[in-house]
């Protein structure tokens, strides 16, 4: 079992000095230059800025789903760069969850299943498997809907199944890359109130990508990147304007 959730100042990921490049032909991109950031314990983060300006080449390295950066990371104040492969395979496997904009379901799996799948590598038996995804499903009011395939569900329920297949194994920090793109606005609050809620109450951090600026609303902290580069905001200065552009502007 994990450790109990500890006072939300716990520094959980570091990142710094953080450099990403990608090849172009005969030149480079560089999506990101020099990004200093700490996500601590239980914290929701946002991470906004135009389009190309980083967000989620950010949160592929904050996910130890990219392991091509320079700079450094730490977890829980250890050094990625002194663990081997497979404590970062654990770490990616139950420490981590993930939301994307496009809900990356199984559609041949029901709900239920989808929701299961991160369990299936964790060693757990399958009496214990069904009731952590039970009450994982009834956390986000879709108990009923745990035998249908995701197509026969909306786009917000879609969301909700995404964020209990990313809380359900528990999780120290959810990676979510604009999470209600693709969502209507009453529905992208919803899903939004319904992440907070469940990551606070499970203790895990987000860090979340959005141009949507009701998003900031459920955010304790809010990041803007311009051209690779961090600035942090604060949330007041989002509040009292309608979207970070025309804040910047
Ligand atoms: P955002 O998520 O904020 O839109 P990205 O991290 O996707 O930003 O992209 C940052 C920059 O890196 C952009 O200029 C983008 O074109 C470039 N980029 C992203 N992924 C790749 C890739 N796989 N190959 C080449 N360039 C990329
Ligand atoms: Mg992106």
């Amino acid at each position: 079992m994990r450790a109990p959730h500890t006072a939300s100042s716990a520094p959980l990921l570091r990142l710094a000095g953080l450099r990403k490049r990608y090849p172009l032909g005969q030149h480079r991109i560089e999506a990101l230059r020099g990004v200093d950031l700490e996500i601590r314990e239980g914290e929701i983060l946002a991470l906004t800025g135009p389009s190309g300006s980083g967000k989620s080449s950010l949160l592929h390295i904050a996910g130890l789903i990219d392991a091509d950066y320079q700079g450094q990371l730490e977890w829980q104040g250890r050094p990625l760069s002194g663990m081997g492969m497979h404590a970062l395979t654990q770490l990616r496997r139950d420490a981590l969850g993930f939301i994307f904009q496009g809900f990356n379901l199984v559609p041949v799996m029901s709900v239920a299943d989808n929701v299961d799948f991160p369990l299936l590598l964790q060693g757990l038996t399958k009496a214990e498997r069904a009731a952590r995804v039970a009450s994982m499903l009834a956390d986000v009011g879709l108990e009923q809907h745990a035998a249908k395939r995701p197509d026969a569900l909306s786009g917000g329920q879609r969301q909700r199944v995404a964020i209990a297949r990313a809380l359900v194994k528990q999780p120290r920090l959810i990676i979510a890359d604009e999470p209600t793109a693709s969502l209507d606005s009453h529905t992208a609050t919803q899903v939004l109130q319904l992440l907070r809620e469940r990551a606070k109450a499970q203790g895990a951090a987000v860090l979340m990508a959005t141009h949507d600026a009701r998003a900031l609303l459920f955010c304790d902290r809010v990041l803007q990147l311009e051209d690779g580069r961090l600035q942090d905001a604060r949330l007041a200065d989002y509040t009292l304007n309608p979207t970070p552009s025309e804040a910047a502007a």
